[in-house]
């Protein structure tokens, strides 16, 4: 049985090579010492440690507590962006960070959730970005995330709808993206049963393509511009920019796989 997370696929998309070093070598490989990677970890650390706060929020603790304690200015202004334009419904029974399967055809597909949310006639999935760029709504509908998760919530519907019951339709599920950089301007990506359906074909076509564990099967990547955000720069000899002045994209869930970036 093999296990795919939005993650794997995003790699795989980005680069085949990428995914093959990651998730079938699972090379652990240095990232490369420069000014644009320490910059990367260091965002990826304050929105974990966002996430965190969050979902400590959503437990009831209270956000004057010791808890939540940070000298970091970046952490206390998106902290207050969230507590100002509070996003989650009040009348919903909140989940925070879920972890959801489904098996399918000998493939456990897996997700971590940040929240879902259940209201009477629907079921909202938040996820929480900290990118420094505002979202892109054509991405999101793209991105592997939103078509895992939403299929995920429905294949699951029955755990988080309102009466116990499976009876709640594609239709009733929302993948909602808010922006900790910019609280006003959430996007929001319905379901239906159709896009379903191109959900599933979509990944089984994801799951034939990565089902070989062969290394011709993982060409590297023709957009080079890709490598200069991958930490096998120095493994594979790509994507060695002039740093000093780089306009980075940090963040990695909204990796452009195109020559847009
Ligand atoms: S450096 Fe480039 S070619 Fe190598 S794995 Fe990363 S993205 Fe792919």
């Amino acid at each position: 049985m093999k296990l795919i997370s939005q993650s794997q696929i995003r790699d795989f998309q980005t680069c085949p090579q990428k995914y093959y070093l990651s998730h079938i070598l699972k090379l652990s490989w240095p990232a490369p010492p420069s000014p644009l990677f320490k910059k990367l970890e260091e965002e990826a650390a304050l929105g974990e440690t966002f996430h965190l706060f969050v979902h400590r929020i959503i437990q009831g603790l209270n956000p004057e507590e010791s808890a939540f304690e940070t000298e970091n200015k970046t952490i206390a202004k998106w902290i207050d962006n969230f507590l100002r334009n509070y996003p989650l419904p009040q009348d919903a029974v909140l989940y925070s960070e879920r972890e959801l399967t489904n098996l399918d055809e000998d493939i456990l597909w897996i997700g971590k959730f940040d929240v879902i949310a259940t209201l009477q006639n629907k079921i909202l999935i938040f996820d929480w970005k900290t990118s420094q760029k505002a979202g892109k709504v054509l991405w999101l509908e793209e991105s592997p995330q939103t078509r895992l998760y939403r299929f995920l919530l429905y294949q699951n519907r029955q755990l988080y709808s309102y009466d116990g019951t499976d009876h709640m339709k594609p239709e009733q599920i929302e993948m909602i993206y808010w922006f900790v950089n910019f609280p006003n301007s959430p996007i929001h990506i319905g379901y239906s049963e159709k896009q379903f359906a191109a959900d599933r074909q979509f990944l089984k076509e994801i799951a034939a393509k990565i089902n070989s564990d062969k290394a011709e099967n993982y060409p590297k990547t023709s957009i080079e511009k890709v490598c200069n955000y991958c930490q096998f720069q120095t493994y594979c000899k790509r994507g060695f920019p002039d740093q000093s002045d780089s306009e980075y994209e940090p963040d990695w869930n909204n990796l452009p796989l195109t020559e847009e970036l």
